[in-house]
């Protein structure tokens, strides 16, 4: 019944009555489909291992202590669980991210606001309403996370890019831009950051990194905007707080989110920052949704209340380090001479860059007619001028697959290289 149902939908689209374009925007013209999620449609419904995808693995979500929580919210909290909330969002929710910021972080949350956002992802679109102006110039990481480049891409800056190493954003770089683009009279305004294992990069900006970060917005007048939803997933090496702990100006909008430390679905995120930069945004979101699904945000307010959190980090922990260790044992085992990867501490993702000259957009189709798919890199980059880099996923197929989906890239790979 469904699948009729969709197929009828399909072919509905497929019957053209009007001029369709005639009507649209032309911001809507501008906007074009991600080719890559076109790409990723070769992958769905069939017996290919698919390294590609961004999800967390389901198996992490905390379905026990949901099971609990779900009830009473509905019993004790229904009334406002069920009602329309305010934009800045469900304040029992905020108070409990304020004392997580302050007790996990050391962020001074006496000169923090914390507004609730619909998933981290409104938290960029909102930002770069309210922050950016057509030509406005926005620096990100070379590679940097593909939506944000959609989001801020909305309202037309001119992006910079600053590339990455093992140690994250190349801050000296950055640092040699700045001082460029001042003698040719220009500023930056926002520098975008992943800085603890960034999607795609997999990297961890250092904490001298960090610091330097802070000192160029003050020495050179920029908003940080911090994205962070990897941060808990650290499977070793040290932790570093985030950016937004020195963040003595009030420079730093932090973003986090609840989508990969507790469900993705319930869409439930939070940006922390300087009260008179969250009062805008705020103002921009009353027009958009009025408010973030309230009863996802009861459900995750009765989540950090009861310190289920703090008992459910390690669970996620314990449940992907065997796979990024199976993946990064693959790799050594099975890729040929020539072929880099980074080696994450934590997160989703590892990077691969491959020999100058092999496309990875182009060496797709044959991955997927070999069994395997990733993510060719070159969307990640602002301006797509990368084409030998990839993106691999390791949290969510089982572990015999990650070994055999390494296996065959590393073959497809080889035969590219031998071409
Ligand atoms: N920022 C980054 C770097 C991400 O990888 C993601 C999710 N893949 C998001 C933001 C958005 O997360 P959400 O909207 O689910 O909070």
């Amino acid at each position: 019944m469904e699948e009729k149902l969709a197929k009828k939908m399909e072919e509905k689209l497929e019957a053209p009555t009007l001029n369709y374009e005639a009507y649209f925007s032309e911001k809507a013209l501008g906007m074009k489909a991600s080719e890559i999620r076109e790409l990723l449609k070769l992958v769905e419904s069939s017996d290919i291992i698919s390294l590609a995808g961004g999800l967390p693995n389901p198996e992490t979500f905390p379905y026990d202590v949901l099971e609990e929580i779900l009830p009473r919210v509905i019993a004790e909290h229904g009334a406002q669980a069920l009602q329309y909330g305010t934009t800045k969002g469900y304040t029992p929710l905020r108070l409990e991210i304020a004392e997580l910021l302050r007790r996990r972080y050391g962020i001074p949350i006496s000169k923090v606001d914390i507004m609730i956002t619909s998933g981290s992802q409104q938290g960029l679109d909102l930002i770069g309403r309210v922050f950016i102006n057509p030509g406005d110039i926005v620096v990100v990481e070379a590679p940097t996370y593909l939506a944000a480049l959609q989001s801020f891409g909305y309202y037309d800056p001119k992006f910079v890019q600053i590339p990455l190493d093992d140690e994250g954003m190349r801050v000296d770089l950055l640092e040699e831009k700045l001082r460029a683009l001042k003698a040719e009279g220009k500023k930056v305004k926002l520098v975008y950051t992943i800085p603890t294992f960034q999607n795609p990069g997999g990297v961890t900006m250092s904490k001298e990194r960090r610091k330097r970060l802070l000192e160029l917005a003050s020495e050179y007048d920029f908003i940080i905007i911090e994205d962070g939803p990897y941060n808990e997933l650290r499977y070793r090496g040290e932790e570093i707080p985030p950016i937004k702990r020195w963040d003595a100006e009030g420079r730093v909008l932090y973003l986090g989110t609840f989508s990969k430390i507790l469900a993705p679905g319930l869409r439930v995120a939070w940006v922390a920052g300087e009260p008179h930069f969250i009062r805008k945004l705020e103002i921009a979101k009353q027009g958009i949704d009025l408010c973030t699904n309230v009863l996802g945000q009861v459900i995750a307010a009765e989540f950090l209340k009861g310190g289920h959190l703090e008992r459910h980090i390690p669970r996620i922990r314990a449940f992907y380090k065997p796979k990024l260790e199976t993946m990064l044992e693959a790799l050594d085992k099975y890729m040929p001479e020539g072929v880099r990867w980074t080696k994450p501490e934590g997160g989703m993702f590892v990077w691969m860059t491959l020999p100058e000259g092999i496309d990875t957009k182009a060496m797709f189709e044959k991955a997927v007619s070999k069994g395997v798919a990733y993510v060719p890199g070159e969307a990640f980059f602002a301006d797509r001028s990368v084409k030998n880099t990839l993106r691999l996923n390791f949290t969510y197929v089982e572990d015999e697959k990650i070994v055999e989906g390494i296996r065959r890239l590393a073959e497809v790979i080889k035969e590219e290289m031998k071409a």
